[in-house]
């Protein structure tokens, strides 16, 4: 089962402050820097730890509830539901917007190269580094 609730399984708390920090990060729309989260949580919680949304953040892409996208300067996230994390992301490095991509052939392509060492991959973060069309414009 995919959601918070995991967590349980895993023997980790389900605090209150995890549940908002997750909360905050499902209701973002596309993907959310831990700043970005900070300041939504914050108005909701004056005074809210920004560690506690950091360390949950680690927490819960390590549980496998989360993706981290690698941006220029910080790091976006997203929430992984059950059937979307087949997508992949395009980054541009000038104002840090992140794209999603629908792109099955790629978690098929690296799961094909690592048969080759019996490795088992579970997901695949492919981030594309570069310039969006709106920017390119840009004189
Ligand atoms: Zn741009
Ligand atoms: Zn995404």
């Amino acid at each position: 089962m995919k959601g918070l609730e995991s967590l349980r399984g895993q023997g980790k708390r389900l605090t209150p402050q995890r549940r908002l920090v997750y909360a905050a990060l499902q209701e973002s729309p596309g993907h959310a820097t831990a700043d970005e989260l900070c300041t939504s949580i914050s108005r909701k919680v004056p005074g809210f730890q920004r560690t506690t949304v950091y360390r949950t953040l680690d927490l819960l892409v390590e549980q496998g509830l989360a993706r981290k996208i690698q941006l220029a300067h910080a790091s976006a996230y997203e929430t992984i539901q059950d059937g979307n994390d087949s997508h992949q992301h395009l980054v541009c490095d000038q104002c840090g917007g992140t794209f999603d991509v629908s792109a099955p052939q790629v978690p098929m392509w690296v799961d094909q190269a690592a048969h080759a060492l019996s490795f088992a991959v579970d997901r695949v973060d492919l981030v594309g580094h570069g310039v969006c069309a709106q920017c390119a414009a840009q004189p």
